[in-house]
């Protein structure tokens, strides 16, 4: 028996629906997912409209299955399964459609009402139900091809099951056509879904992604937030890592904000969050600690942190409207990471304290170099100050 008559009548239509099923499955876990974690109606919607596709999948198969067992074969079988398939797929880019736009009456009656002509005249007319399937596709993308998210895979994938309809019209003009064209036109509808598939895969990876960067990050500068700093020096120094501390914080910056304004205000903290990322980019990590504090973590202790930390300084003197006090604390083996941070804070506070617009390191008990007065000079040293 030639291989490619499993494609013809029922069995085609068994294999067909047995390919299916677990591609459409796996979007409705994913679409379930995707609810659990974002909560959003598009994805419910999306899950149902899944879920009812895969029941019906499901019901084709054991209906295949039972016809072939009673040795029947009916034009009206099929007639019903490519009906209500054309449907399903018009139906599930409505679903993908939802997941980035709301849609209204009239929307959802360009998608919805079209499927549902198309099933109901493909039971009566396979030929006319394919053209009205393949029309409305067509309209569908000349509509909102551009709202339909990552519009080119789907495009792709509309194509492939538009060809698919294309095959199954042949097959039914002319139906003792070769068996090739028959597997070709059962396993289209697979690729086309799969892709599908894909989609939904890549839309929430890029969700996850999304949302580890939003936890991570602070919202206006993109530099890491505190809770993520904290737990990289934790971490760090837990593996016996060295890594040297820097904590700028910006002058006058209330003033900035009370004569200039907030916006303003926020600008700088950009520019002066930009510096930062750029100058320890391939040694350390950047965070904003607080509301105009920056704090770096050098992982490549090689580096001279004096001419890092006054490169930094001069840049935000030179680059933004503003100064910044910037204090730095060198690695030290049994020194606790949150302690590596104050005394960090603490050189800074003392750079404030000079002047501002200085840099200054923590030294330990290296009072004699210090200039400032010793009561606010505990333990610290400025012997690497440098002013602007
Ligand atoms: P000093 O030189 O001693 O550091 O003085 P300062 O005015 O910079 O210090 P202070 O800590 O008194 O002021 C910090 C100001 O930072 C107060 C607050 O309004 C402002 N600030 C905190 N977060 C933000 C923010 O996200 N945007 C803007 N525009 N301002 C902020
Ligand atoms: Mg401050
Ligand atoms: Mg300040």
């Amino acid at each position: 028996m030639n291989i490619f008559n499993f494609f013809i009548g029922v069995k085609g239509e068994f294999l067909q629906a047995l390919l299916l099923l677990p591609v459409i499955l796996l979007i409705w876990a994913f679409s379930l997912e995707l609810h659990k974690k974002r909560k959003r109606r598009s994805y419910v919607i999306l899950s149902n409209i899944s879920m009812v596709f895969a029941i019906f999948t499901g019901i084709t198969v054991l209906a295949a299955l039972t016809l072939s067992a009673l040795g029947r074969e009916t034009q009206l079988f099929s007639s019903i399964i490519g009906g209500i398939s054309n449907a399903a797929y018009v139906t599930l880019l409505f679903g993908y459609f939802r997941i980035h736009n709301k849609a209204d009456l009239k929307t959802l009656l360009v998608f919805i009402g079209p499927a549902a002509l198309s099933a109901i005249t493909g039971i009566v007319l396979p030929l006319l139900g394919n053209v009205i399937c393949l029309l409305s596709i067509g309209a569908i993308f000349f509509l909102h091809g551009r709202k339909l998210g990552r519009g080119q895979q789907n495009l792709i994938s509309s194509s492939l099951f538009g060809l698919s309809l294309l095959i199954s019209s042949i097959t039914n003009l002319v139906p003792d056509i070769h068996g090739a064209v028959y597997m070709v036109g059962r396993i289209l509808p697979t690729a086309a879904y799969t892709l599908l598939l894909i989609n939904l895969l890549v839309h929430s990876m890029v969700i996850m992604q999304s949302s580890y960067v939003s936890a991570i990050t602070d919202p206006l500068t993109g530099l890491f937030n505190r809770r993520y700093l904290t737990r990289f020096i934790t971490t760090y120094i837990e593996r016996n890592y060295p890594v040297n501390v820097i904590f700028s914080d910006i002058d006058n910056f209330k003033t900035l904000n009370d004569t200039k304004g907030h916006k303003v205000g926020d600008e700088v903290l950009k520019q002066v969050a930009t510096i930062f990322m750029e100058e320890v980019e391939g040694i350390g990590v950047a965070g904003r600690y607080g509301g105009e504090e920056m704090v770096m973590l050098i992982q490549d202790t090689d580096i001279d942190m004096n001419e890092l930390t006054e490169r930094m300084r001069v840049r935000i003197e030179k680059e933004t409207i503003v100064t910044a006090s910037i204090g730095y604390r060198l690695f030290e083996a049994g020194v606790a990471p949150d302690q590596l941070i104050k005394q960090a804070d603490v050189a800074m506070y003392i750079a404030k304290e000079n002047g501002k617009n200085c840099v200054v390191r923590y030294t330990r008990g290296n009072q004699t170099t210090a200039t400032t007065s010793p009561a606010t000079n505990n333990g610290v040293g400025n012997s690497a100050m440098s002013h602007g």
